[in-house]
């Protein structure tokens, strides 16, 4: 970070949102002090990497191994039928995009696959990770490595007009083995590809990511979400999911006993 975006943001672009007393200017020189990891670029990982440098959020590392095609316009709203038509990775073509919205950003893309190799050394110097993947293997080793270095993280995950989230800090609240001990067996589980998605309920879920994320990187912990939200779009149906004492019913592997089986390869990472 250079010292024009960690020390003095131009606050009167965030005007909108530091006359909300909540975040105010205290919070929005604390977003720009702030880095994000966002994991996987697709409609989850656009949405809240374009809502997160907007806001002003100092650091956004963004890693993704895909690249942009046609038919990820109709939900991933950062990339354009240009980035389509060349091709191009999407943590570049979003780089390339987010340094347009807010300058003052400094966005590091990475284009790769997120894996047991390389997550400890992506979450270095990250405050915050944000949820944009599509499967859970990678959600447990993000779990994993979130709870071993104490940083919090986002889940979020939608196919069809379904979505849910969930906000792990850890030490503080449960995490995501404590609510799923096992990773779902991928086989069982509804995908994009194979049930579709429309664009509302990834923007929806990444936009309750996202501020999930701000509330953390401004001083605001106390006001994260401690329930796990579920949200049925195409019924126009949300219900809220209490996790108050799971953590001490869970006993859970990973954030009571600290085994990271997901880091250190012991778990079935098979996709
Ligand atoms: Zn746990």
């Amino acid at each position: 970070m250079t010292d024009n975006q960690s020390t003095t943001p131009d606050l009167n672009r965030y005007v909108r949102q530091t006359t909300y007393a909540p975040l105010g200017s205290d919070g929005q020189r604390r977003l720009a002090a702030g880095a994000v990891l966002i994991c996987g670029c697709g409609a989850l990982g656009a949405t809240l990497a374009n809502l997160l440098v907007r806001a002003g959020v100092g650091h956004v590392r963004i890693v993704d191994r895909d690249r942009v095609d046609l038919h990820n316009l109709q939900r991933q709203v950062l990339f354009d039928e240009h980035d389509a038509a060349e091709n191009r990775p999407k943590a570049q073509a979003a780089a390339v995009h987010l340094a347009r919205i807010n300058s003052e950003v400094a966005c590091e893309p990475i284009v790769d696959e997120i894996h047991r190799g390389n997550i400890e050394r992506l979450i270095e110097g990250i405050d915050v990770i944000v949820d944009g993947t599509d499967n859970f293997p990678t959600r447990f080793l993000i779990n994993d490595a979130s709870v071993k270095h104490g940083v919090p993280w986002v889940y979020g995950g939608c196919v069809g007009t379904e979505g849910q989230t969930m906000t792990i800090v850890p030490g503080q609240t449960p995490c995501l083995r404590c609510l799923l001990p096992e990773c779902p067996d991928p086989a069982t589980l509804p995908t994009c590809p194979t049930h579709g998605i429309l664009g509302p309920i990834a923007g929806l879920i990444a936009s309750l990511e996202a501020l999930e994320a701000i509330k953390l990187l401004s001083g605001n912990p106390e006001a994260v979400s401690p329930v796990l939200t579920v949200v049925h779009l195409w019924e126009n149906r949300l219900h809220q999911v209490s996790l108050a004492g799971l953590r001490d019913r869970a006993d859970c592997s990973c954030c009571e006993h600290h085994r990271f089986t997901w880091l250190d390869g012991q778990a079935d990472q098979s996709r």
